[in-house]
């Protein structure tokens, strides 16, 4: 069935990426790719093969559902760690299949061991310890307990990882609290090696403290947004700039979102555009009609607000974006037509429209504009 707008992936963006993070984190560093919500909105069917062709053989992800996606487009030598969410089942699956998974509490690890001695094969577990973010993690006060519970059972798991999150490296307002968490991690560790429980791997990091903590980095790094060339927030990549002494950013955006024109309009002045009241003409206006809206991943905050390219100029919406429509006013665009190339996200000619500037238009992260791209729009790989 033909969508009303489609999404293309730079295979070249994104192997340039992953080589300026390679090379960033250096070769004793592993890279764990991650791809949760559908790859942020990429599509992991098409990630997975590229971040392989890149080297890449880790692939983290939140839940089963996520890591059967990437179970069925990855190759055998990759590996997948899954984060976040399992049920008991889920958790036997993961264990049969040699995937990798967080334990952040007693009743999990009980139950990875007690599941792996049934099905005859080690749980592979990374320990997520409690630093200060407060979401999941094993308290400190729990350890004499977990270490012994693993060294009664040394048979029946893999210690893969131990792991940490940290809450808000992407900000110099979080400096002191990510200090304090490198610090209560390291005593974490201590504690294990003390126990003589090795993980293979300490992973910390997500995108921002790789690119701004180095200390942070460790074994393994798990990153999310940089690999799709975005930046956390604002101040990465400022950081990044004076670091590098670079003009602008050094990672690429691997996502553009186009459509076409739907239809054209001429408006008379005085007459509004669209339902209610938000926008009138004040001269004689040509509007664009394009067939996507909030249903499509449009956010309705862009109503009066949102900008999009046609014929490498930019075109704003007038009026408010609707479930399955928008109206642009091209009116100082020369000879624009039905059927015409629009892009909602991406370059056309000198133009770029980011998801930053989209986020801070509509007042989201970076990380929510992508995640709501809806999963039946069409996915292209391009070069
Ligand atoms: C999402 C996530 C990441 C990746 O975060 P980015 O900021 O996108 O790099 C890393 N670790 C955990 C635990 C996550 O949930």
């Amino acid at each position: 069935m033909q969508q009303t707008s489609y999404i293309e992936i730079s295979k070249s963006a994104y192997r340039h990426n992953i080589q300026y993070l390679k090379k960033i984190i250096g070769s004793n560093v592993k890279l764990s790719a991650v791809v949760k919500g559908n790859a942020y909105g990429h599509g992991v069917e098409n990630i997975v093969p590229l971040a392989e062709k890149a080297g890449v053989n880790h692939f983290s992800v939140f839940s089963a559902a996520e890591a059967l996606e990437v179970f069925k487009v990855k190759s055998d030598k990759s590996k997948i760690m899954i984060m976040g969410y399992l049920s008991d089942e889920q958790i036997a699956w993961a264990i049969e299949n040699g995937i990798e998974f967080y334990v952040f509490d007693l009743y999990r690890l009980t139950k990875a061991i007690e599941l792996a001695k049934s099905i005859g094969k080690p749980a592979k577990i990374h320990i997520e310890v409690e630093t200060g973010f407060n979401r999941t993690g094993i308290e400190f006060e729990e350890l004499p307990q977990v270490t012994s519970v693993m060294h009664e059972n040394l048979n029946l798991i893999e210690f893969v990882g131990l792991c940490t999150h940290y809450a808000g490296a992407e900000t110099i307002a979080n400096h002191l609290r990510v200090m304090n968490q490198i610090e209560i991690y390291n005593s974490f560790y201590e504690y294990f090696l003390l126990k003589d429980l090795v993980p293979k791997y300490r992973h910390t990091a997500a995108s921002a403290a790789t690119l701004t903590y180095p200390q942070t980095r460790m074994d393994m790094v798990r990153v999310g947004i940089a690999q799709y060339g975005f930046w956390p927030t604002q101040e990465t990549l400022i950081h990044q700039i004076k670091e590098n002494n670079a003009k602008e950013s050094d990672l690429r955006r691997v996502i553009s979102w186009k459509t076409h024109i739907m239809s054209i309009k001429n408006v008379e002045p005085g007459e509004f555009v669209g339902y209610g009241i938000s926008y009138m003409a004040n001269r004689k206006t040509k509007v664009a009609i394009l067939p996507i809206g909030y249903s499509n991943g449009y956010s309705r905050s862009l109503s009066n607000s949102g900008r999009v390219l046609i014929h490498g100029k930019q075109a704003p919406v007038v009026g408010s974006v609707t479930m399955n429509t928008l109206s642009v006013n091209v009116t100082d665009i020369p000879n624009v037509n039905q059927g015409d190339e629009v892009v909602l996200i991406g370059k056309q000619k000198r133009e770029c429209i980011t998801v930053a500037s989209f986020s801070d238009m509509s007042n989201q992260l970076n990380y929510q504009v992508l995640a709501r791209l809806p999963g039946n729009i069409p996915r292209n790989v391009v070069s």
